[in-house]
């Protein structure tokens, strides 16, 4: 729903842009050269980068029929466009609800990480039970587009002053898109009991990876450094194929930088927020945002300690529900038993991976029964050495797909 004064602009907004009505369907034609440096550079010759602000303002007119969808707006941007913001939530005051922030396109001509976070809002709108659950026990805040002036004016990067608003974070003299998403992120910190938990800054990388942005424990913490390893294992783990391991890209090597949303976090807010930027740019792959957006939401959910269970294994964007894959007891120490039942006696193969993606375990090669299996891990490596305490991941693969299941080993 839209709050009155917004809902006026809103209609102006539309008024203003009649020029380009058709464009509910994306062209995926439309999408800009890029330029595979080492750097994140991009040549585009269209406008808008495929999806201009006007397309945003169509989705927002869309979402917002959704009774448990609010369009707001958290401040203008240089030319005065609005930076929207929508809120998913059974309950938007609860003070109890995990809250969410993810924020996208502050580089205009990523627009890889639009379609993702667009994805995201998709399962959190629709009308499954799984949608539902995360409604009645989240709050999500999510920005489409932090910087609609660069994708007006076609900047790969910049804002309408030119200044990259990725970085500057510390500047004495704040952009208004940076001062906006800074207010908005201090209002819903320390005033609210639930303040944010995790805080993701979508972006595109130059390579066709799909990964986030690790920082070292040297520019933050031991623990934290541990935590981001949980998290964003934790979120390959429903999307094997698709995502990096966390140590693809480390930074912060050489300590804490100062200019960037995630140093905001983390000099203020420390281990108590999972902020982090994430990279996409799935080229060949593309039509897998919709898998992505599931595993990252997944990954949140585990993150936060939000018990999934009921719906977890419910067949949501491509997640295949082939087989069953689940471990008990689960955290184990000495051993847990592995079970998973298919539907075919597939080929299969279980093998049990480290926090790294390290392989460290084969436990089953061969044709697996119809039915249920069932294997013990008694938490030994392939030379049948014990391995040490910390979180595996069992996985299954199979002609018809795979599917992995986070496990804790504790002795
Ligand atoms: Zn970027």
């Amino acid at each position: 729903m839209f709050k009155p004064i917004y809902k006026f602009i809103i209609i102006f907004g539309l008024l203003t842009h009649l020029k380009s009505q058709n464009n509910n369907n994306i062209n995926f034609n439309k999408k800009c050269q890029i330029n595979f440096s080492n750097q994140e550079s991009v040549i585009c010759e269209s406008h808008d980068w495929g999806y201009s602000y006007q397309d945003l303002i169509e989705d927002l007119n869309r979402w917002e029929e959704y009774p448990y969808v609010v369009v707001d707006s958290i401040g203008f941007s240089v030319q005065n466009r609005a930076l929207w913001e929508i809120t998913i939530s059974n309950q938007p005051e609860s003070s109890s609800h995990h809250r969410i922030y993810i924020h996208a396109r502050t580089h205009p001509g990523e627009e890889e990480s639009f379609w993702v976070t667009k994805e995201i809002i998709n399962i959190l709108v629709s009308n499954s039970q799984f949608a539902e659950s995360i409604r009645s026990n989240f709050i999500f805040h999510i920005i489409p587009m932090h910087n609609p002036d660069g994708v007006e004016l076609g900047y790969p990067r910049e804002n309408a002053n030119g200044i990259d608003i990725e970085s500057g974070w510390d500047d004495l003299v704040l952009q208004p898109e940076v001062s906006a998403l800074k207010n908005r992120f201090i209002d819903l910190m320390i005033p609210v009991a639930n303040p944010i938990k995790v805080a993701l800054n979508m972006h595109s990388a130059y390579a066709c990876k799909r990964f986030f942005i690790y920082h070292d424990a040297n520019g933050t913490s031991m623990n934290f450094s541990f935590l981001q390893q949980q998290f964003i294992m934790g979120v390959k783990s429903y999307f094997q194929a698709g995502f990096e391991n966390w140590d693809y890209f480390i930074s912060w090597t050489s300590g804490t930088p100062d200019q960037y949303p995630e140093s905001w976090w983390w000099m203020n807010h420390g281990e108590n927020v999972m902020a982090l930027t994430y990279e996409d740019m799935n080229c060949s792959f593309a039509g897998s945002y919709d898998s992505t957006a599931n595993a990252i939401l997944r990954g949140i959910f585990d993150y936060v300690g939000f018990n999934l269970s009921t719906t977890r294994d419910s067949n949501i964007n491509g997640i295949n529900n082939s087989f069953l894959l689940n471990n008990y007891p689960n955290p184990f120490n000495q051993s847990t038993k592995i079970s998973f039942i298919i539907d075919q006696p597939y080929n299969s193969s279980v093998n049990i991976y480290d926090i790294s993606g390290k392989k460290v375990k084969t436990l089953f090669i061969g044709k697996s029964v119809l039915g249920k299996n069932e294997i013990i891990w008694k938490g030994k490596n392939d030379l049948g050495k014990d391995v040490p305490s910390g979180f595996y991941f069992c996985s299954i693969t199979t002609e018809a797909g795979s599917k992995t299941k986070k496990m804790l080993y504790l002795k």
